[in-house]
């Protein structure tokens, strides 16, 4: 029987006690009085089979370096496979276990997919409504709870806090994972429970959605179903808008309008041709998603991507003046004396 690790039951206790002690400088110095997140991310130990399959996971990582930079948020990226047994996507539940244990001083950890790029640099987590629950995961009650969809949330990015309960989420999570017959037998009752799961190898989304409704006094009321913003935005339905969105909107809101993330499902850009989608269509609108969010970035430089199509980039036309006032601004921000 594969289990995480030696059972644990008394992570809240030893995580105070780490919290409360003397020597704990960590967990006091947090930026805005802001509780700290880890963005996790991670990819396969080796090279991808597709050609462009290192290129978009770069790209992607560059993407996620940007938005953590910008807000404050400490990232660790893995690419170690930690539990030979626990592999794909089922890489991310050992990996969240070991990053528990070893830093008590995060409160949330927060995984995303190595194929969902943030797409709205601006846009921040609403943390204070999270404060009662333990997991967020973008998804809807009725699409799960009534409809047993095995879409009816999306673990492609997803937020889950440093406390007991999460460590035995883990290992009430982590039985349907390894791989051989498990992976198997578990993918097997999947496609027969739940709604529109076709019959392959068991995945993580499909387990979640398993426990919350067949353990559901356990789980559910510590795990806060996410849709007010795409904490994970299906790209199929947004990449064709984003060219609208930058017409009517702005940064900053997150939602259908202009986007927080945007993952890219079943596109498999790292395998050779298993995804669901074709390869040049997840290619040009990943890089269209990309420079779209890079943009966002690119503008504090004065460049701009002229085409969310290309990858060159031209110096955005600013009046001499404008530079020179915002010079001079920040000359007084930072402090400097202006008439020199
Ligand atoms: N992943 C990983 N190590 C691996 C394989 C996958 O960390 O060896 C991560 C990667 O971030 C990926 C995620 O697991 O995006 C989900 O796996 P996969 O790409 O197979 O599924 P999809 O993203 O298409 O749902
Ligand atoms: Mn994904």
């Amino acid at each position: 029987h594969h289990t995480l690790g030696e059972r644990i039951t008394d992570w809240d206790e030893r995580r105070a006690a780490v919290l409360n002690s003397a020597d704990n400088t960590e967990g006091s110095n947090q930026p805005h009085g802001k509780r700290r997140i880890l963005m996790v991310s991670g990819s396969q130990p080796k090279p991808c089979d597709n050609p462009k399959g290192d290129y978009f996971i770069l790209k992607n990582l560059k993407n996620k370096v940007d938005y953590c930079r910008l807000h404050n948020i400490d990232i660790f990226y893995n690419t170690a496979q930690l539990d030979m047994k626990m592999s794909g996507f089922w890489s991310k539940l050992p990996l969240l276990r070991a990053l528990m244990l070893s830093h008590p001083e995060v409160e949330w950890f927060w995984w995303m997919d190595s194929d969902a790029f943030f797409t709205d640099m601006k846009f921040q987590l609403p943390l204070d409504s999270y404060e009662n629950y333990n997991m967020v995961v973008h998804g809807w009650y009725d699409m799960i709870y009534e409809k047993k969809s095995w879409v009816g949330l999306n673990t492609g990015s997803f937020l889950i806090r440093n406390c007991q309960w999460s460590l035995d989420l883990l290992d009430a999570w982590a039985p349907y994972g390894p791989v051989g017959k498990p992976r198997e037998a578990a993918g097997q009752l999947f496609a027969k429970y739940l709604d529109g799961r076709r019959k392959f190898e068991s995945d993580d989304q499909s387990a979640l959605i398993y426990l919350l409704l067949s353990q559901k006094d356990k789980w559910s009321e510590k795990t806060y179903l996410e849709h007010s913003y795409f904490l994970h935005g299906y790209w199929v339905i947004l990449v064709e808008n984003f060219e609208k969105m930058m017409e009517k909107y702005h940064p900053g809101l997150g939602d259908e309008r202009w986007p927080f993330v945007t993952h890219f499902v079943g596109c498999k850009p790292c395998h050779g041709s298993s995804g669901d989608y074709a390869a040049d269509r997840c290619a040009k609108q990943m890089e269209r998603a990309f420079n779209f969010a890079d943009n966002q970035v690119l503008e504090a430089y004065g460049y701009v991507h002229p085409s969310l199509e290309t990858e060159s980039v031209e110096k955005v036309q600013v009046e001499r003046e404008a530079i020179d006032t915002r010079h001079t601004n920040l000359r007084v921000e930072a402090g400097f004396d202006v008439r020199i």
